[in-house]
């Protein structure tokens, strides 16, 4: 039987990249049962909300437009005969709605084992330019940014409509632009109203057509039956909204023995590293943990494999174990070793109103713990920013009793009753989801104050560097899922989701308590509240957990991050009682709030100013983040490079151009001449996450001269910086080899912004 192909596949290929899926949808559902393939046939939630959306969204237009609709209820798209109408420019229609798409002949870009199924485009505007209809072709989703796979649906439908034109002789062509209306920045799902995205359609559609003619032919010649299924998967995090995964899960199941699960249950294992580490042998978990990290320098070893060997062998052994066991990193400057006082904050997002659909604050310090949840049963704006106020002004408020205990000691930081503070949250997907919420704020003057304070977090810019005093206390907040992922190798599938990971420290009797959902709850590799509770809840649809029932999810999640979090201290002093080095090297301060903002006023002016300031320290401490990991992770993911060898250092009036000599693997970084606020280093945190220091260490990379070989790099340092004290104290200490040129943080926008803004204000005032 020829498989057949609708515009959905197209759109879960690019979106997923899963050639069991492709295989799958191509197939008859009868043939799919005989293998079995289990399938979750309850309808998926965005489908729903997409079908809702699509359903309001061209009621509305046609209140505006002359829009040919096929009748309520109708599965079978618009009428022929008023579809060939409107295709011959008959009629005064401006859209047609669900216009059925299907060539009477296989298209030229078709494999010859492909069968075209009904597809409909949701709508297609209709105009005349120079003379002839011009269709363009429209898709609604409940989406709130077109992807690439939505676009690329759109090219298969006007690939499918361009081929009905032409074998109709209709004289006609097909719009160069493709539009997504999907929901509006300032709306939400519930609603009728669209923003429009129009994107170019023909570099879609070229790929589409590559992908028919090439790839999903060979995907379709693919021998799926009872007993033998050839089709690649791997199942990953995007695999939880696939309907087959109930089938696919079994392969990963942690019941499974390592010698028979799939090597795809190893976390953080990609696609590509998968499809080599099965061509070399390693297809099961087994197999994977007994393989050698030379397997990451072996022919044809790919990008992937190659970068990550060494950490995917040790979590594969964990998992073979059943055991957690020591990470390729053995330390971290993500975290710090003491923590007094511990602020730990949840936060879940609800996709389609993007909003938070709750927020938690947990405080521990010593016996005193205070807890603080807020569940949001609507998507109503002004709750959210209530939630908001009441959870921070909590925890500045203990922010501000330990900065008045620390300045009341005698001594200063040096006094061991001071108070060492920090805040967590388990993933950095809810300090992201945190950030996103102030800036909604911003004209929220309540949000603006409490901002402010988060601001005051950071140590100020104007501090003098002090050589003796180079206490690394920038990062204010750690997402710990980061920390555990660095240096630990866990028994867990997929993902390193709390869930798990409290899961299998509890079964290595680390902690007490693993968060432990009920089915409500359960996600295959995330903790955070799913789509369907929080559509639930602000839908009103029974079964929905009670307001209650997610307030005491949210709470055992903060108890299980905090159980982690005592689990990584302990385990670091463990160790340093064992002589061994110290793990947790994030070298805090006790905290004191520092004083160097102005206080925000409530004009329209300062909202924008507090944008900038924020945007500034997000970025500030996302930059901290990507630094405070090690060299050899830097260098991988291409944002360092490094280690190097000083060739030759020419001096000029201005400037100082050092040569030095990069590693071989660094001709594919993602560092270029030109590129903005390189600093030149040993790569160590001493100077890498030293803020103060990045101007006297800043750099410049030069364009290479036509016979430089491959490796040589051209630095140009500003020659006052290369004479300072700082820059020659590094020379003396870095010697001829280990020299990093790594990407600090450059804002080239906050201090303009904030000059304007104040002059706007002053000749406002004026
Ligand atoms: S669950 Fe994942 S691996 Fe399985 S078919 Fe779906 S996308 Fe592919």
């Amino acid at each position: 039987m020829a498989s057949g192909l609708s515009g959905s596949t197209i759109k879960s290929w690019f979106q997923y990249r899963c050639e069991r899926k492709t295989r799958y949808e191509t197939m008859d559902p009868a043939e799919l049962a005989a293998v079995p393939v289990a399938k979750d046939n309850r309808e998926n939630r965005w489908a729903i909300l997409g079908v809702d959306f699509e359903e309001r969204v061209v009621q509305r237009l046609s209140q505006e437009k002359v829009v040919l609709r096929p009748p309520k209820g109708d599965k079978e798209g618009l009428r022929e005969g008023l579809a060939a109408e409107f295709l011959r420019g008959r009629g005064n229609a401006d859209y047609a709605a669900q216009l059925k798409l299907k060539p009477r002949l296989r298209p030229a870009w078709l494999g010859n084992n492909l069968e075209l199924r009904r597809s409909f485009a949701d709508l297609v505007c209709r105009t005349t330019v120079r003379g002839k209809a011009n269709f363009r072709i429209i898709d609604v989703k409940a989406t709130r940014s077109a992807r690439a796979f939505h676009k690329m649906q759109v090219a298969f439908y006007a690939l499918l409509l361009d081929a009905v034109i032409n074998e109709n002789a209709i004289v006609g062509e097909i719009d160069p632009e493709g539009e997504i209306w999907r929901i509006p920045d300032d709306g939400d799902a519930e609603g009728d109203r669209w923003q429009v995205e129009s994107f170019a359609i023909e570099p879609y559609k070229r790929l589409v057509r590559e992908f028919c003619a090439n790839t999903l032919s060979e995907i379709a010649s693919k021998p799926v039956r009872p007993g033998q299924d050839e089709t690649f998967f791997h199942v990953y995090f995007k695999c939880e909204q696939c309907a087959y995964l109930p089938h696919c899960i079994q392969a990963v199941d942690r019941d499974r023995p390592a010698y028979l699960r799939d090597v795809s249950a190893v976390p953080g294992l990609s696609h590509e590293a998968k499809r080599t580490l099965i061509s070399m042998g390693g297809k099961t978990v087994a197999q994977l943990a007994e393989m050698g990290a030379g397997i990451g320098r072996m022919d044809g070893a790919g990008w992937s494999l190659s970068r990550r060997a060494e950490t995917l062998i040790a979590r594969a052994q964990a998992m073979r174990d059943d055991k957690v066991a020591p990470g390729s990193e053995s330390h971290t400057f993500l975290m710090p070793p003491r923590t007094d006082a511990a602020l730990y904050l949840a936060a879940d997002q609800d996709p389609v109103d993007d909003g938070l659909v709750t927020l938690g604050y947990l405080y521990v310090r010593g016996d005193i713990t205070r807890q603080l949840i807020k569940v949001l049963p609507t998507a109503d704006r002004k709750a959210e920013a209530n939630a908001l106020v009441e959870i921070f002004s909590q925890l500045i408020s203990d922010l501000r009793e330990i900065d008045a205990h620390n300045a009341s000691l005698p001594g200063g930081p040096s006094n061991p009753a001071s108070i060492f503070s920090h805040i967590f949250v388990y993933e950095a997907a809810e300090g992201v989801g945190l950030q996103n919420a102030v800036k909604r704020h911003l004209d929220d003057p309540r949000v603006r104050h409490g901002l402010l304070d988060m601001v005051r977090l950071f140590p100020p810019d104007e501090i003098v560097p002090e050589p003796e005093f180079r206490g690394m206390q920038h990062l204010p907040a750690t997402a710990l899922r980061s920390v555990i992922e660095q240096l630990f190798a866990l028994p867990v599938t997929v993902s390193y989701d709390l869930r798990q990971v409290s899961d299998a420290l509890q079964r290595n009797g680390f902690i007490g308590n693993a968060y432990s959902p009920n089915d409500l709850f359960h996600r295959p590799f995330s903790s955070l509240l799913s789509i369907d509770v929080s559509r639930a809840l602000r839908e009103g649809r029974p079964g929905c957990p009670t307001i209650d029932q997610i307030e005491s999810d949210v709470a055992a999640r903060l108890q299980a991050t905090h159980a982690a979090a005592e689990w990584l201290r302990s385990e670091h002093r463990r160790r340093i009682q064992a002589g061994e080095r110290a793990m947790l090297r994030l070298n805090k301060q006790p905290f004191r709030m520092q004083a160097t903002f102005d206080p925000l006023a409530v004009a329209d002016l300062d909202m924008l100013r507090a944008f900038e300031l924020l945007e500034n320290r997000s970025g500030l401490l996302e930059t901290m983040i990507k630094l405070a990991q090690p060299t050899r992770v830097r260098r991988e993911a291409g944002r360092a490079i490094g280690p190097m060898r000083l060739l030759n250092v020419y001096k000029y009036a201005r400037s100082v151009v050092i040569f030095l000599s990069a590693p071989p693997d660094a001709l594919d970084d993602e560092i270029a001449a030109g590129a903005f606020g390189l600093i030149l280093s040993n790569g160590e945190p001493e100077y890498v996450l030293e803020p103060r220091m990045w101007p006297q260490i800043s750099c410049e990379l030069l364009d290479p001269k036509p016979n430089d070989t491959t490796n040589l790099r051209r630095v140009r340092v500003f020659r006052p910086n290369f004479e300072s004290a700082v820059f020659q104290e590094m020379m003396r200490r870095i010697g001829e080899e280990g020299w990093f040129l790594d990407r600090s943080f450059v804002d080239l926008n906050t201090a303009k912004a904030d000059n304007f803004i104040s002059f706007l204000a002053q000749s406002g005032a004026a």
